[in-house]
């Protein structure tokens, strides 16, 4: 196992902020990615307060290497109540903007792109001026339409890696059909955002090569950060990237014409979402 340098260490934040925001979730049975995926900006979001629900349950029916959500027992039925849940919870916590993600249901007919719909109705109909990010699986030949016409901001796919890297890092994902859903998703008011993570044996140049795949498709923003591995059960890092390459990737994206490109070790495909459209 690698050294952890001293520019990815992070402190855990203030405990009473994220017990606070935890019991405001559990009170309406919510699941945040911020707590399955053990994310390490977590004390410093749940103190804004800021969190990304995570819908459709707590149980994956993908494996992929770098991520500690729950997966190989039966995912849970859809919870008809959750839309509304999350709205309230979002407007308890004074939320501006809101992210929603969810494991994949490559279960369901409608692979979840219903209750991605009605989760985003529920937030615009009781929340006014607020602000909706989707973090998306990618709905496997399910249409996108129902998704899009409920009215999120800003659409959000990751990418995650490189393509060479995808049997071992996301082995049921495609890399071009994950383009396509970014292409898809592309409308006038909606803005497209991906990401993916650094440190897991890609080389620069095929770091670049996505960012160039990414503009031809559409997408406004960027996120790139450092993998860090969960828990020993998934993908071990294979290079602590040092700061300055971070900086080299966001000034890439930017040359070539990417909007927005957030690139450094803590950033996530999330953190300071709200920032993205007052920048
Ligand atoms: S699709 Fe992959 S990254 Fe997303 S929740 Fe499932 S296992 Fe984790």
């Amino acid at each position: 196992m690698k050294r952890l340098p001293e520019w990815a260490k992070k402190t855990l934040g203030q405990p009473s902020a994220i017990h606070g925001v935890k019991a405001v979730l559990r009170k309406r049975n919510l699941h945040t990615v911020c707590e399955s995926a053990r994310c390490p900006n977590i004390g410093e979001c749940f103190s804004k307060p800021t969190a990304t629900f995570m819908i459709l349950g707590d149980v994956c029916t993908r494996t992929c290497g770098f991520c500690s959500i729950d997966k190989g027992r039966t995912p849970l039925t859809v919870a008809p109540d959750e839309p509304l849940n999350i709205a309230l919870t979002a407007k308890e916590l004074g939320l501006k903007h809101v992210v929603v993600t969810s494991v994949t249901r490559d279960d369901l007919p409608d692979k979840g792109s219903g209750q991605f719909a009605l989760t985003i109705k529920a937030i615009k109909d009781n929340i006014s001026n607020i602000l909706v990010e989707v973090l998306t699986p990618d709905f496997t030949g399910v249409d996108l339409e129902r998704v899009l016409l409920a009215g999120p901001d800003i659409f959000n796919h990751n990418l995650e890696t490189v393509p060479s890297l995808y049997a071992v890092v996301r082995p049921q994902a495609d890399y071009r059909r994950s383009l396509d859903v970014l292409k898809r998703a592309k409308r006038p008011g909606v803005m497209i955002k991906s990401g993916i993570m650094a440190g897991l044996g890609e080389t620069k140049d095929e770091v670049k090569e996505v960012l160039k795949d990414l503009l031809v498709v559409g997408c406004d923003a960027v996120t790139i950060g450092q993998y860090l591995q969960p828990t020993r059960k998934n993908l071990e890092v294979r290079e602590y990237v040092a700061p300055e390459v971070f900086k080299e990737y966001e000034d890439y994206g930017k040359g070539i014409g990417l909007k927005y490109v957030y690139s450094g070790v803590f950033v996530r495909s999330s953190y300071n979402a709200e920032k993205l459209l007052s920048a």
